[in-house]
């Protein structure tokens, strides 16, 4: 909505009149204040009650606020509903700088749109590289430089002490630990999100970093469950869509009294939401003792393609740029959490592959098999990729190019010629 492709009623997951079609009776505008759980009743703060037999906890998260000086001024907000939304849209109308605190996901996308909006926007990031925790240093430089060039400027290693008045209440500009300060008409934050788990942990149900729930998703009163980002499952909070799904999926198997499913954790791929720019990455895409990376590099076209093997298997990719064909960051998010999927025989073919290095690089007469080397690290590079022949990926069916897929299972072969 905010780099204006989308209006509100795409993003709106049921219309209204799909409850009542569904037999789900909604209570609009109401906060639950209170789960007895001796009377099994929930309590709202007008005073409604509700009775359940099986209760689900479904509440969010919320966002981080950076505990600085100036965090409540006008103007100073966080990207969570649709109306830090419309306060956005509303004010790149009529104000013109535009400050992020915060390089991930939503920072970022974020700060795409109130540029697309006409805004000057900076984004401020602790660490030396965007999406640190989603994409390895060259994803993540090759990124900076793409939104660099898109008009926006990003003030880097940058710890935010305070957030300056501008004399009227409102934000004017922040400020930062080496004293230097940004001017600023509206300020972001988004710095992270805090699961929603007060509700439950004031019922006495059992909290650490999230509501604690087993591999049903039960939390430790057996009538009550928990799904979403309020949760933690074996000490992981998720806070995308599709790991909330898998666990929807299986305590709805629980809540049906089917109970047969478990849900044991999810593999999170990640995908950047600005238009213009492909970045895909899942699992372990940065390696170490014991990977192999096969890395393709092609500069002239912007393209970055990293995966990492273990043990003969696809264990995480990092994607960024360059042409691609559909499916292939789903082959790779498939091909990465599948548990028995490995890689084999990809008849990819580099018409100049410059440096493939490798300990255990062995030549086949028109193939040359890449076999993951038993305990170390090793990097095979293909920078400048000529030509690709096809190959089909058996996790997914999905025919690709190296570039975006191979076919798992097995060591890597190319065909030389
Ligand atoms: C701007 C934005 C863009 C995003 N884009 C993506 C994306 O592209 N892909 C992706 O995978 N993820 C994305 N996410 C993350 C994704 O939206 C969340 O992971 C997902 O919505 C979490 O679902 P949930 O049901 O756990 O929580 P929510 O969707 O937050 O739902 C929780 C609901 O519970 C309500 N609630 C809380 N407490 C109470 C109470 N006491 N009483 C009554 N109601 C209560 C809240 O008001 C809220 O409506 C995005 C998030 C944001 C903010």
């Amino acid at each position: 909505m905010l780099a204006g492709e989308q209006n509100f009623k795409d993003i709106v997951l049921n219309p209204l009149p799909w409850y009542e079609e569904n037999g789900i009776h909604l209570h609009l505008g109401k906060t639950i204040s209170r789960i007895d759980r001796t009377r099994r009743v929930v309590v709202t703060d007008d005073g409604t009650e509700a009775r359940y037999d099986c209760l689900l906890i479904a509440t969010g998260s919320t966002p981080f606020i950076l505990p600085v000086p100036g965090k409540d001024l006008k103007g100073v907000i966080t990207y969570r509903d649709i109306c830090d939304t419309e306060i956005m849209i509303e004010t790149a109308r009529v104000r013109r700088r535009a400050v992020l605190i915060g390089g991930g996901l939503l920072g970022l996308e974020a700060a795409n749109g109130l540029k697309l909006r006409g805004m000057d926007v900076a984004v401020v990031h602790l660490a030396d590289t965007l999406l640190e925790r989603q994409r390895d240093a060259t994803a993540g430089t090759l990124l900076q430089q793409s939104l660099q060039e898109r008009g926006l400027s990003f003030p880097m290693g940058k710890s935010t002490t305070g957030i300056v008045d501008n004399g009227s209440g409102e934000v004017g500009a922040v400020r930062f630990k080496d004293g230097e300060e940004i001017p600023a008409d509206l300020v972001v934050m988004a710095a992270g999100i805090r699961p929603n788990s007060a509700l439950a942990e004031s019922a006495g149900l059992h909290c650490n970093r999230g509501i604690v729930v087993g591999n049903t998703l039960q939390t430790y009163d057996p009538r009550i469950y928990a799904v979403g980002e309020c949760v933690s499952h074996r000490g992981v909070a998720y806070g995308l869509v599709a790991p909330l799904f898998e666990q929807a999926r299986v305590c709805a198997n629980h809540l049906a009294l089917m109970g047969i499913g478990t849900y044991k954790g999810s593999v999170s791929s990640t995908r950047l939401k600005v238009t213009g720019i492909d970045l895909f990455s899942v699992s372990d895409f940065l390696g170490g003792d014991g990977t192999e990376e096969i890395v393709l590099s092609d500069p002239a076209s912007g393209a970055y393609r990293k995966l990492v093997i273990k043990e003969g298997k696809l264990v995480g990719a990092c994607l960024y740029g360059g042409p691609t064909e559909p499916g292939t960051s789903s082959c790779c998010a498939r091909a990465a959490s599948s548990a028995n999927c490995a890689i084999t025989s990809c008849s990819a073919r580099p018409a100049s592959a410059t440096s493939a290095r490798s300990s255990t690089t062995s030549s086949t007469g028109r193939h040359r098999t890449v076999a993951p080397p038993a305990a170390s690290r090793s990097t095979t590079t293909w920078s400048r990729p000529g030509s690709w022949s096809r190959a089909c990926c058996t996790a997914c069916s999905t025919r690709s190019t190296l570039r975006h897929c191979a076919r798992w299972s097995g060591p890597v072969a190319w065909s030389a010629s």
